[in-house]
């Protein structure tokens, strides 16, 4: 099923995701346009400094392949996947050095998605950047490296519009696709946090923001 594209309703909605509630799961909120362009500008700016320090690059899985999608993480831990398999790590592997600390305005961005959602107090120790170019995708997964699943994680998606694809607790369920712009967040929380879900496609030029040509999603998590 294929979840035609939602308007933007900003934050005019008291609960956000309410306005969408019977299209996802429980547990997940879409918050749409939940960063103004100003903010998306200033998150893109620390994002370029986290690349000096810990450059993008793509990971190799368990099975041998790389992902499609470039990583690199601030935080105190770090997602990481090698042929070990996927953990955090406080450090970055490749270079020993700690992974970039969280930038105020990443703070400044998980508050505001936060906000009046049931998770308010969100603190997330860990923001993994997952950087899409044209043709780049994140197969159905879900996230379980983390500590204590009572905690969100919650998305905050920069650059290109994506089509997001929202499972069930099986890898089998049936999914579906909404559309995430630049500046919406969303919430993976209760009992959508173990959910199925992935990216399927980003759709190359349609960046509200020139300078970034593909498109940056921010997870932040509580890793530890
Ligand atoms: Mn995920």
């Amino acid at each position: 099923m294929l979840v035609p594209k939602q308007p933007n309703h900003g934050l005019g909605s008291p609960v956000p995701g309410d306005l969408f509630g019977p299209i996802l799961p429980s547990g997940f909120i879409l918050r749409p346009n939940c960063l103004d362009l100003a903010t998306q500008n200033a998150v893109w700016a620390a994002i370029q400094d986290i690349e000096a320090a810990a450059p993008l690059r793509r990971l190799m899985t368990k099975t041998g392949k790389f992902t499609s999608a470039a990583m690199t993480n601030c935080g105190q831990a770090g997602w990481w996947s090698d042929a070990k398999g996927y953990r955090y790590e406080t450090r970055d592997p490749q270079t020993a050095a700690p992974w970039p600390p969280m930038p105020d305005v990443f703070w400044t961005a998980v508050k505001l998605a936060a906000r009046q959602s049931p998770w308010p107090m969100f603190s997330p120790d860990a923001c993994l950047i997952n950087f899409y170019t044209a043709g780049a995708k994140m197969g159905l997964h879900q996230d379980r490296d983390e500590k204590d699943f009572n905690q969100p994680i919650i998305t905050i998606c920069l650059g290109d519009d994506a089509d997001f694809l929202v499972g069930g607790p099986n890898r089998s369920d049936k999914t579906a696709a909404v559309v995430v712009r630049s500046g919406d967040a969303m919430i993976m929380g209760g009992e959508g946090r173990l959910y199925f879900h992935g990216i399927r496609k980003i759709y190359p030029g349609t960046s509200p923001l020139p300078n970034i040509a593909g498109r940056y999603s921010l997870t932040f998590r509580k890793a530890l």
